[in-house]
């Protein structure tokens, strides 16, 4: 997470391009690895925070016991950075989803440093234009790119700063603790994230070492990991209840490893709503803290999209997946699409004795000749009634059918009977400015509901029949 990639570089003069290449020179990024520059396209001040010095932290661990009272002091300090970035960098700056009190700021630009992401100004900046640019390539941390290059690759590789989509942040440029952080970039994040640790355990109980490599180093390791996961993770795993055209996720996982932010579809969807979680027995830490902080006076104007929106999203999303389960199952042919027949060619054809069995039902012709020997009431009196007006019968005159029955009997649509004689349902349902069964979802398809097939003739209000 940092300028041009590194996370201690996270100041100065954010992401304009790199001084080292000429303006006519081409960026390393336009040119494709190979053996003699591969070197050149890493960004070796990122590789060296985000994954030499840990791994450095992991060996001298080993060397070094660690002492109960560093191990809390950890783990406080761990969750403090942590909400540092989420309830600061991402849902404060970022996004603007509340307000926060001087006092609140500070503390948040304080810790969210210690967390070794990069400055306020330029994570923001980044994390903007990913959500701006979901899934492209103007994203700066695009999934579709792999799902490592989405949770480090996009730091460990150097990064062409003309790719990055376009961010408006003359917000934060406009906040003097963001602009105070930026420009004291590199004194704040050695102090926050590895002196102010090792300050603690060596004054409070002796453990220097401890402190520098346990609360120092190994926190920041885990915070950095943890954060990337939204980057990675909540891009990969997990469910789409509000919207599937792009990457975000909501998934339990994601959000217990990062403070809640892994309802990641939601937050998407609703990026400026301060809560990421929104039933109350979900995982959202950042949320409470945020909530906590209202509470107390030290934040206010908690941003909230209104439920009704956010339903609504929720509602076509299902529907959209209905649509799809929907469309894969045969309807029968559209009535709009059926070949219209006089009555009297329906009579002569089905009297042929190699004609066709047609029965029908409510102005609809089907052709039956498939079924007959299916027939669950027997061959007898389904053949009885082809050739014949079948409306009455169908309906409850010999048996009243169940709503599969009318279901499989759209399927086997052939026609429909000239003059809408028959089609008594039609009209009336045209009298009565109702839909006749019919919802138009599109020009040629149609939502059927159950019990609302034009064959169906039992009145709408009553119950489902047994
Ligand atoms: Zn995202
Ligand atoms: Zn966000």
């Amino acid at each position: 997470m940092a300028i041009n990639g590194s996370p201690v570089a996270g100041a100065g003069s954010g992401r304009s391009s790199q001084p080292a290449h000429g303006e006519k020179k081409s960026h390393i990024t336009e040119m494709p690895i190979t053996w003699g520059n591969w070197y050149q396209h890493i960004d070796w001040l990122s590789v060296f925070f985000i994954i030499i010095i840990p791994l450095m932290g992991f060996v001298a661990a080993y060397f070094c016991p660690l002492q109960c009272a560093t191990a809390i002091f950890a783990v406080i300090y761990y969750f403090n950075t942590a909400l540092g970035i989420t309830a600061g960098y991402h849902r404060l700056w970022a996004h603007s989803s509340y307000k926060a009190s001087t006092p609140l700021k500070i503390y948040l630009a304080a810790v969210g440093v210690g967390a070794i992401q990069g400055s306020i100004r330029w994570w923001s900046r980044g994390h903007r234009a990913h959500h701006r640019y979901t899934d492209t390539e103007k994203d700066p941390y695009s999934v579709r790119k792999g799902l490592l290059y989405a949770h480090i690759g996009w730091m460990v590789m150097k990064q062409n700063p003309k790719s990055i989509g376009r961010a408006d942040i003359t917000d934060l440029n406009e906040d003097p603790i963001v602009v105070w952080q930026h420009q004291h970039y590199i004194k704040a994040v050695l102090f926050m994230g590895l002196v102010f640790p090792t300050l603690v355990c060596g004054f409070g109980w002796g453990d220097w070492a401890g402190g520098f490599i346990y609360a120092g180093i190994l926190r920041a390791t885990f915070v950095q990991q943890a954060t990337f996961c939204v980057n990675s993770l909540a891009h990969w795993l997990g469910d789409q209840p509000f919207d599937d055209r792009h990457s975000p996720r909501d998934h339990i996982a994601t959000a217990l490893v990062t403070m809640g932010e892994g309802y990641h579809n939601f937050h998407h969807e609703f990026p400026s709503d301060y809560r990421n979680a929104i039933e109350w027995w979900q995982y959202d830490p950042t949320k409470w803290a945020i909530w906590t902080w209202k509470q107390v006076g030290l934040a206010y104007s908690l941003k909230k999209f209104k439920q009704n929106e956010i339903e609504k999203g929720r509602v076509q999303q299902q529907q959209k997946k209905l649509d799809v389960k929907r469309s894969r199952l045969d309807w029968g042919t559209p009535i709009s699409q059926l070949p219209v027949m006089a009555w009297n060619d329906f009579k002569t054809e089905s009297a042929k004795a190699d004609g066709r069995a047609l029965v029908v039902v409510a102005g609809v012709v089907h052709d039956v000749a498939e079924f007959v020997e299916e027939h669950p009431g027997g061959k007898a009196l389904i053949s009885s009634a082809i050739g014949k007006d079948a409306t009455a019968i169908f309906n409850g005159g010999v048996y009243q059918h169940s709503n599969a029955a009318h279901n499989l009997l759209t399927t086997m649509r052939v026609g429909v009977i000239y003059g809408g004689g028959e089609v008594e349902i039609w009209k009336r349902a045209q009298s009565e400015k109702t839909d006749g069964g019919f919802m138009q979802a599109s020009k040629s398809q149609t939502i059927l509901r159950a019990e609302q097939q034009v064959t169906n003739m039992s009145p709408r209000s009553s119950a489902p029949m047994a």
